[in-house]
């Protein structure tokens, strides 16, 4: 048990809003701020996420680091596979076009 931090009533440990008062006890949390959740959004936003991560408090500093760190090394890998599909277009390109010019 916990208390809140705003009229001292007793709260659950799992309360999102204090059931006294009604104020949000953790802003920053809530399912898309959990690594199931964080993983999944950056499935789907990349490095976007990041802002995300950061405003959490379901996880720690040193996770967010982690998820900073991979994030950056995503963006460098997705940066770089569209170069490498981008050459490979160019390619093709010139080979249909009949061996380039
Ligand atoms: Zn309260």
């Amino acid at each position: 048990m916990t208390e809140c931090p705003r009229c001292h009533c007793p709260v659950d440990e799992t309360d999102n809003f204090c059931r006294a008062c009604g104020r949000s006890l953790r802003p920053g949390t809530g399912f898309v701020f959990s690594h199931t959740g964080i993983i999944l959004l950056a499935l789907v936003l990349g490095p976007f996420v990041l802002p995300v991560v950061w405003t959490s408090k379901l996880i720690s500093t040193p996770a967010k680091w982690i998820y900073t760190l991979l994030l950056a090394l995503f963006s460098i890998y997705l940066v770089h596979a569209f170069y490498q599909a981008y050459l490979l277009v160019q390619d093709a390109a010139q080979l249909m076009l009949g061996g380039g010019f």
